[in-house]
């Protein structure tokens, strides 16, 4: 397990420690590994990696101490004595003396000299690249420039009250919608079809132009809305546990029925003004279509290389590795975690994956339905707490394509637009429009303050 990130000195002296004196006797040793890397993160916080990557006489008596420590750990492993045949594979007491796990503080003091380790967290101060094995692009990071005041535009955010039931809502049970459709009195989900549709079933015969140039082709789909509530004035983290269950179920049966007669099914929120989402009422949308979206199929394309060269799905070997190591965790249970991905673009953004390979909505356990009601009010009422107002996002789930099931898996993008206050928001301009996306703010900074946020709802309703 402890092999499971790179083989750095850490790592590879867990694993040995590990085989050679069990687990329980390595406990002391790996506490230590934790305290030291911490510690010097924090260091590195306060401006220590500036000093090692300046100073020659600093980065020469590391080096030194790496080379004499990683000699002492050579000798360390070559004197473990050989099992004879016949021997009790436990090793004698005789060797067992000279050959100790290493202790609590020895480990810790190790994290001085470990030079992979003082990489690791220098260079989370730096600007650098991060690649996104999900989608082959690059994001570039620049976490020194958090320290930038902010110049730009305030947008106020609406705080007001809202009542339960709004007349003028054209979500509200009974209220009649702008094309003219009226809403039934509902009282749990309300699906219907978008009357503004961006897809449609039926198409006239028509020829569409195809050269190089100018490529066009015809598609065919649905688009629904999903009424998550009939209270106006809910959202996903303010509702029950059943009552995210529900909208659960409404996803996993609109994805199979859909799915039965088109090549894609995108189940998606919107949720903020922020967002572009013109009506607070809680509610998402479903849009099928005879064709495979853009993004969709550059992820399933890298999924599939991954599982050609590893013969393991990508997103259940990246779970494994988050879950491991942690420092960009934000919520876990037995079914579900959810992180700030390595190669987040949007500062606060999530990915939320099963721990087992499941391909789609439909394949979730009642027990992972009922784990994953639970990881996600989780994160959305931390979500919520960062601000204290309801946090604005765009969210959707990735599921596999029909034949992709052994190495596609399924999972939810959540991309905030917010930076650094409810008022601040990150804009997609310049250089990310022209070049490459950036982020100031790094991915382990920002699943650190949504760790420490309540999972209690700062409202106190639920
Ligand atoms: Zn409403
Ligand atoms: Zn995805």
């Amino acid at each position: 397990m402890v092999m499971l990130y790179t083989p750095g000195p850490n790592n590879s002296m867990l694993a040995v420690s590990g085989a050679n004196f069990g687990l329980q006797r390595t406990i002391p040793h790996l506490l230590g590994v934790s305290l030291g890397f911490g510690f010097m993160v924090f260091l590195v916080g306060l401006g220590a990696g500036q000093i090692m990557q300046t100073s020659p006489i600093v980065q020469r008596i590391m080096r030194l101490g790496g080379i004499l420590f990683i000699l002492w750990f050579a000798w360390k492993i070559a004197s473990v004595p050989a099992n004879k045949p016949g021997e009790d594979v436990n090793i004698s007491s005789k060797a067992e003396k000279r050959n100790k796990p290493l202790t609590f503080i020895q480990a810790t003091l190790f994290q001085w000299i470990n030079g992979k380790a003082w990489m690791i967290t220098a260079s989370m101060e730096y600007p650098h690249r991060r690649y996104n094995p999900l989608t082959g692009e690059w994001v570039l990071v620049s976490p020194h420039r958090t320290k930038r005041p902010w110049q730009g535009k305030l947008e106020k955010p609406s705080a007001e009250k809202k009542p339960e039931f709004d007349a003028g809502c054209y979500l509200c049970p009974g209220n009649l919608r702008a094309g003219g459709k009226q809403n039934p009195p509902y009282a749990g989900i309300y699906i219907f079809e978008n009357d503004f549709a961006a897809l449609l079933k039926d198409l006239p015969e028509e020829d569409t132009p195809r050269s190089e140039l100018f490529n066009a082709l015809p598609v065919k789909g649905e688009c629904r809305v999903i009424c998550f509530s009939p209270k106006h004035n809910l959202t996903l983290p303010l509702m029950s546990l059943s009552e995210i269950g529900g909208v659960i179920t409404a996803w996993q049966q609109q994805t199979a029925e859909l799915s039965s007669r088109y090549k894609y099914v995108q189940v998606f929120e919107n949720k903020g003004e922020m967002m572009g989402c013109s009506n607070p009422h809680p509610h998402g949308q479903i849009w099928a279509g005879d064709f495979i979206p853009t993004l969709v199929a550059q992820e399933d394309k890298m999924q599939r290389e991954y599982f050609t060269r590893h013969s393991r799905p990508l997103l259940k070997d990246y779970a494994e590795q988050e879950s491991a190591h942690g420092i960009r965790t934000v919520a876990e249970n037995e079914s579900w975690l959810a992180v700030v991905p390595y190669w987040a673009v949007w500062p606060y953004e999530l990915l939320l994956l099963p721990k087992r390979h499941v391909p789609a909505l439909p394949s979730l356990t009642p027990v992972e339905s009922t784990h994953l009601a639970e990881v996600l009010k989780n994160i959305l009422t931390r979500y919520d707490n960062l601000i204290q107002l309801s946090y604005p996002y765009s969210m959707g789930w990735h599921q596999a394509l029909s034949g992709a099931e052994a190495y596609s898996g399924l999972h939810v993008h959540f991309y905030p637009p917010l930076l650094r206050s409810a008022e601040v928001k990150k804009f997609m301009v310049g250089y990310e429009m022209l070049a490459e996306s950036q982020r100031d703010i790094s991915p382990e900074t920002a699943a650190d303050t949504l760790r420490a946020l309540s999972s209690v709802h700062y409202t106190g309703i639920a």
